[in-house]
């Protein structure tokens, strides 16, 4: 771990710099992509591509940019072990137990049912070939921060001292603070010329991190591009109003590292919700998405996730369609991993995992679910 001054974030706000905890994880800056082939199937000359999927050389996506700086806390704390939480596939855990590893610590995922599809089958065995211990647990599908504590438990209470909790999807102000470098980093980008002002980002909208810090960095940057951010959870597990005290929370979290970063008004209208992708709920396929995910895989050559970045772009087709986009400069801000796996799967088998996850090898998956 090194502390790298070049994060654009922190040439903008030195203090900052000084103040965060910052793991060099990722491969950084990411490619901003004019994306040709798919912008003419969809009559969008000027569409864009932001390659968050490479945000890392072992594996890639947007939860990168959020580690740096969590596990970079959690070693700052002399933590020996990283618990985190999500559904059962969760890119997120997979991507905290990769490189929680990597830094020396432990990993513990704690899982919670989810609807099958082909790819949770696969995270599952990648987390168990990357050495993260996984147990499931349930609740009502809330990712409340208090349900979850109490969910785990006083059976890890013993442990505590040297364990450092990461939050699904990583999303907390700290963690937010590298989707808002990646705003800077983005108008870096623009202002060398890589790709003209983005009019319109579209991202998938999970735990509501990546779009919050999105949503302050443009504005503390000064680009005024508007995220859209389309749903893939339900609003009763991710309501729109925590969007908000999230970018609330992060601002007054970075201004507390350096008083130089501004004081915003965000208004509830610089972040544009898209609730009608969602279909029938997390993680099932819509006919949109799937449609969505093999436009930009086959034509793109941009691998997707029927869970997340598929229905993002389901509404940015959508609104191509619709007209809504003619004469913009669009932005689809990619967050899923494209990196192979580097550990072998094969040799993982499923009846090694807790017995609550085998299920979703015995049972069919989703057509089309990614
Ligand atoms: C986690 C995730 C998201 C959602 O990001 P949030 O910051 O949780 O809103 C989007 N795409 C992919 C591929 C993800 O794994």
């Amino acid at each position: 771990m090194h502390r790298d001054a070049s994060l654009p974030l922190f040439r903008a706000f030195p203090a900052m710099g000084a103040r965060l905890p910052r793991a060099s994880l990722g491969t950084l800056p990411t490619p901003a992509e004019k994306m040709e082939s798919v912008g003419a199937r969809l009559g969008l000359p000027a569409l864009y591509i932001k390659r968050d999927d490479l945000t890392g050389e072992v594996y890639g996506g947007n939860k990168v940019r959020k580690l740096e700086f969590l596990l970079a806390d959690a070693l700052r704390r002399k933590a020996e072990e990283v618990i985190t939480f999500g559904y059962a596939g969760s890119n997120h855990a997979l991507a905290t137990g990769i490189y929680a590893r990597r830094l020396g610590l432990k990993c513990t995922a704690m899982l919670m049912s989810q609807p099958n599809a082909q790819y949770v089958r696969r995270n599952l065995l990648m987390a168990s070939g990357a050495g993260i211990e996984l147990r499931h647990y349930s609740s009502r599908a809330s990712l409340s921060w208090a349900v979850i504590l109490r969910a785990i438990g006083d059976a890890l209470r013993p442990r505590a001292a040297r364990v450092y909790y990461v939050p699904p999807g990583g999303t907390c102000p700290l963690g937010i603070a590298g989707y808002v470098n990646a705003a800077f980093e983005l108008a870096e980008q623009v202002r060398c010329g890589m790709m003209p002002k983005p009019d319109l980002v579209y991202v998938a909208l999970g735990s509501m991190g990546t779009a919050a810090g999105l949503a302050l960095g443009l504005k503390a940057v000064g680009l005024d591009s508007q995220v859209v951010a389309v749903r893939v959870i339900e609003e009763r597990v991710c309501p729109r109003r925590k969007l908000f005290s999230l970018i609330q929370r992060t601002g007054k979290f970075l201004r507390q590292c350096d008083a130089a970063f501004p004081q915003l008004r965000i208004a509830e209208s610089d972040v544009t919700v898209r609730d009608e992708f969602l279909g029938k709920g997390y993680a099932r396929a819509t006919a949109e998405s799937a449609y969505a995910g093999e436009l930009l895989e086959t034509v793109g050559g941009i691998a997707t996730n029927g869970t997340y970045t598929a229905k993002a772009f389901a509404a940015l087709m959508q609104d191509a369609r619709g007209g809504t986009l003619d004469g913009k400069t669009i932005l689809f801000w990619n967050t899923y991993n494209s990196r192979p796996f580097p550990i072998g799967i094969d040799a993982v088998d499923y009846r090694s995992l807790p017995k609550e996850f085998h299920p979703y090898f015995r049972t069919e998956v989703e057509a089309q679910s990614g």
